[in-house]
């Protein structure tokens, strides 16, 4: 089986940490996955667009994220309309996807530095950035974390860069390609410069079906998983095997 190449650092790592990332286990997930799970509705989606819309699937399924994107759109003509907004008009705007006032707070934050920084609303410039300038520089916005703007890099501006939300950690840590020690934000410093070409956005969409449907938090169904054969927490060979 030929494994495809591995793509330069692009993103920081966890640093005097070391630690152990199986790659053939990434390989064999990629391989049994081959293309599935490419068909992303929003790639390409403007960084602006895709920012938004991923603080709005905080805490919430893919339905309810987008009917609060289009609640949004339906209640504010335009960007500087969101943003002038007074805070309980749009929680109440947000309300049907849950966390609504911490969204509508990084929100208009986002907009806020938007403004500030590129003289109107709108994230375009950042395409000009390398990757490790992205990271440092949006996760000042209160409320951005690294995961959103992984998924900013990977889906809109289709960076090399494989995101890590609590689904992917919990099937990587249980399948044993990272430690069980790092939290989502660690396993991804740890993991993305593994991850090869092309294959982050299909890998990560891939291992959040498996976490949402089979992988689950509670009650993993473990027995009718494809991957038990590799699986650390279903073949017990390590300290997941304490439940
Ligand atoms: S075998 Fe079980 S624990 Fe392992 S990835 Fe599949 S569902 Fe998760």
């Amino acid at each position: 089986m030929r494994v495809l190449p591995q793509k330069p650092q692009t993103t920081f790592r966890t640093q005097n940490q070391k630690v152990m990332v199986r790659q053939d286990k990434i390989t064999y997930l990629i391989t049994a996955f081959k293309n599935e799970g490419t068909e992303y509705r929003h790639r390409n989606e403007a960084p602006l667009e895709c920012l938004v819309r991923t603080v709005l699937s905080q805490a919430t399924n893919d339905g309810n994220r987008d009917r609060s994107y289009a609640a949004l759109k339906a209640r504010y003509p335009d960007w500087g309309a969101l943003a002038k907004a007074s805070l309980p008009d749009l929680e109440l705007t947000l309300r049907s996807g849950g966390l609504a006032r911490r969204k509508a707070r990084t929100i208009q934050a986002v907009l806020r530095w938007a403004q500030a920084n590129f003289g109107s609303y709108t994230l375009d410039p950042i395409a000009k950035w390398d990757t490790p300038r992205l990271f440092a520089e949006l996760t000042k916005i209160p409320g951005i974390g690294v995961k959103t703007v992984a998924i900013v890099a990977c889906f809109s501006l289709e960076r090399a860069v494989f995101p890590v939300d609590v689904h992917v950690h919990r099937v990587l840590t249980r399948l044993g390609v990272t430690p069980r020690k790092l939290n989502p934000d660690q396993t991804f410093r740890t993991v993305d410069p593994f991850i090869p070409f092309s294959r982050d956005a299909m890998l990560h969409l891939n291992l959040i079906e498996l976490g949402r449907h089979y992988c689950t938090s509670r009650q993993p169904k473990c027995s009718v998983c494809r991957f038990g054969e590799i699986c650390d927490y279903f073949l017990q060979k390590n300290d997941w095997a304490v439940k």
